[in-house]
């Protein structure tokens, strides 16, 4: 369950990255609200709080323990302590005994998409003070606004049945890689995986075990990219698409065949394949010189969609690397 609830935390975190100014917004708003010097809406992760906007507070992350965000999101509830100073339980809280010397804290807990406690909407100040049932109701009105955002920015990025990025958001994260990349002069790849005779798999078994299924090979590819900067997106259909910052050619075309083969090991049953199971085709391409760095990610996608040809007319369940890339070595210097 924690475990589940971490991982929710962390792909919110993810999720709402660039949504500074909108949490920023919403923080002033409860501590003006409230009439408290400091509101703080942070994520609970395994081990600290990420505090992903502030008002009145510079801190950017704290421990776990022992703090009133860690008990609002175990508990589930709302929590509220009118005076810290007086309360036993938390007279002796370093938090209470030192910076910011919280005497009244009011927290909500933040829920993602699929319902987990994730974090908190916090009002804090350094006196005592009591909350009224009006003042409980913005706290969590405020909080209700932030949980709907968190909800827009997850559809407007991530594609339902996979839960990866869809094609929109995709394109947008890999130009932001892309440009890193060129900035540091860093090699980049592209993958693109189109499922084997999908077509032929609906027709066997229907299209909600086809669905079930793309499931599965979604799950696969999010397993196996998760480094920091891979990104892995829908394209549409049956069709993947994953990028891989400061990846050499060598290590992308390696990973490539290591995602062919533990997919064909999943022994997910196909009977019309040749394979006897469902497998995938793969087009990879690298951008490493500063040429192919300056003309942009969309050529690199059409040489890893050529390269995904060649894959399906040499037979499928297997990594081809992007045939044009020997030819402008041979004419740019790589990087
Ligand atoms: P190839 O090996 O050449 O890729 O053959 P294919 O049958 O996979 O390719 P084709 O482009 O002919 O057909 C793609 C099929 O993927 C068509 C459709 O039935 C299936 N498909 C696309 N999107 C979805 C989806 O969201 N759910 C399900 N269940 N099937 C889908
Ligand atoms: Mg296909
Ligand atoms: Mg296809």
């Amino acid at each position: 369950m924690e475990d589940a609830r971490v991982e929710a935390a962390a792909q919110v975190l993810e999720l709402i990255g660039d949504m500074d100014h909108a949490f920023a917004c919403l923080t002033t708003m409860l501590a003006r609200l409230l009439d408290v010097p400091m509101a703080v809406f942070s994520i609970a992760l395994e081990d600290r709080h990420v505090i992903r906007a502030a008002h009145g507070l510079e801190l950017r992350e704290c421990g776990r323990e022992g703090t009133f965000c860690g008990i609002t999101v175990a508990g589930d509830e709302l929590f509220v302590v009118e005076d810290a100073e007086r309360d036993p339980d938390f007279r002796l809280n370093p938090l209470v005994v030192g910076e910011p010397h919280l005497r009244f804290y009011a927290g909500v807990p933040i829920h993602s998409p699929s319902g987990m406690p994730i974090g908190t909407l916090s009002a804090i100040a350094p006196h005592p003070r009591s909350l009224d049932a009006a003042g409980r109701q913005s706290l969590c009105d405020v909080a209700s606004l932030v949980e709907e955002l968190v909800l827009l920015r997850s559809m407007a990025v991530s594609d339902p049945l996979s839960g990866l990025y869809n094609r929109r958001y995709f394109e947008e994260l890999l130009a932001r890689e892309w440009r890193r990349s060129f900035r540091h002069l860093q090699p980049i790849s592209l993958l693109v995986v189109d499922i084997d005779y999908f077509k032929t798999f609906n027709d066997v078994y229907g299209h909600a075990i086809g669905d079930d299924r793309l499931r599965d090979v979604s799950q696969m590819l999010k397993r196996q990219f998760r480094r920091p900067g891979d990104v892995v997106g829908r394209y549409g259909g049956e069709e993947f698409i994953v990028v891989l910052p400061d990846t050499p050619a060598e290590a992308a075309i390696q990973l490539a065949r290591q995602t062919c083969r533990e997919i064909e090991e999943a022994a997910i049953s196909h009977p019309e394949s040749p394979y006897e199971t469902l497998t995938v085709s793969i087009g990879v391409a690298t951008a490493d010189s500063r040429d192919d760095l300056q003309r942009g990610p969309h050529v690199l996608t059409g040489h890893a969609d050529r390269a995904l040809y060649e894959a399906k007319r040499r037979g499928r369940n297997r990594a081809v690397f992007d045939p044009s890339h020997a030819l402008r070595r041979a004419t740019n210097s790589s990087i």
